[in-house]
């Protein structure tokens, strides 16, 4: 099983669900997100006006996708949910966006990967709330205006970059969502362990937090399979030693990171003398897809300073060869 895998996978889904703080004041961390979201939605309701379109953006797991609900239930709306790749023609989207209640958040997971065609059918109604559709075919084929009712757009990407440029400046609000401190990630771990009814000392919770990768999801998955050996070997309460000991059994390093980092970090000392190397080339070598490199494992590592991109490629810096106690190259 994929402890850092970016996405919340079937088993996860209720589990995670579960642990959906369901309001801003539960949400930890993101503290200028959410300052921003408090007043633009206390705004928007005193002025009795649906919330202006919002983008989330940010590595995968650091609570999009909660934000987006918290917005539906601080507004007193209902929530929409979809995904870019499940839009595939305009129709979809448009049999969504006419079911919609007035004021009804429409969540857009994976927004980037909406196809362009469906693209343009957003813009007018996320601008005037409205949608050009084509009845018939070839001459006799006429376009008619529908009326939609006034509704908030969500959209979540990890990538703001790959948006393009007309839809991005159709969003009145844009937050970008930053790894989470180790204080807040423990926070998460007690929260998360309070509504499991599992006792966890604070050195345990520390512990967890410290090689969750900045990630509420990863925090919550360690959790979770930390507390199955503490049942299983211990009297079920989480401690420092069952912690380290399990985390080492999951092959969850110190710095949080796992098999899959350590084969491309060495990867490159090994074949690569270091770098720089591609991107293309790191993910044939180590047999990863690129795009799952590029939105799940290197932005964390970037954060950490043992990766840099430069416009050859990927170079390892010298706390790689020190974390894995190797002689740092001269040059
Ligand atoms: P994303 O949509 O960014 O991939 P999610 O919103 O699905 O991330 O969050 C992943 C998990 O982490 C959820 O189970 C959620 O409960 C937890 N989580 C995320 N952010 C927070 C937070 N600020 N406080 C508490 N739990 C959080």
């Amino acid at each position: 099983e994929r402890i850092i895998a970016s996405e919340a996978d079937l088993h996860d889904i209720s589990f995670e669900q579960s642990l959906r703080p369901q309001t801003l004041k539960q949400y930890i961390g993101q503290d200028k997100v959410k300052s921003n979201l408090e007043v633009f939605i206390k705004a928007a309701k005193l002025r009795q006006e649906t919330l202006d379109h919002v983008l989330l953006y940010g590595p995968p797991g650091l609570g999009k996708t909660t934000l987006a609900t918290i917005i539906a239930n601080e507004m007193g709306v209902n929530i929409r949910t979809t995904a870019g790749p499940a839009i595939e023609r305009p129709g979809d989207l448009a049999a969504i966006l006419t079911a919609l209640e007035p004021g009804d958040v429409l969540f857009i997971d994976e927004i980037h990967r909406l196809p362009r065609t469906i693209e343009e059918v957003l813009y007018p109604a996320m601008e005037d709330f409205c949608l050009d559709i084509v009845i018939g075919k070839g001459p006799s084929a006429r376009s008619v205006r529908l009326d939609l009712p006034p509704f908030t757009l969500v959209g979540a990407t990890t990538r703001a970059g790959s948006l393009s440029a007309p839809l991005r400046d159709r969003f009145g609000v844009l937050s970008r969502l930053e790894y989470y401190k180790e204080e807040q990630l423990k926070e998460i771990v007690i929260r998360t362990a309070d509504l499991f009814d599992t006792v966890i000392d604070r050195q345990a919770a520390t512990e967890i937090a410290k090689r969750s990768r900045g990630t509420p999801r990863i925090a919550n998955r360690l959790l979770r399979r930390v507390r199955d050996f503490a049942q299983v070997q211990g009297n079920g309460t989480i401690d420092f030693d069952i912690t380290e000991e399990s985390l080492e059994l999951l092959q969850v390093d110190r710095l949080g990171l796992d098999h899959i980092d350590h084969k491309l970090l060495k990867g490159i000392i090994e074949k690569f003398r270091g770098g720089p190397v591609g991107l293309e080339t790191i993910a044939a070598t180590i047999g990863e897809e690129s795009t799952t490199i590029e939105d799940v494992y290197e932005p964390y590592l970037l954060q950490i300073g043992f990766l840099q991109r430069t416009p050859r490629g990927r170079i390892v810096t010298d706390l790689v060869y020190r974390h894995f106690q190797m002689e740092v190259p001269s040059d």
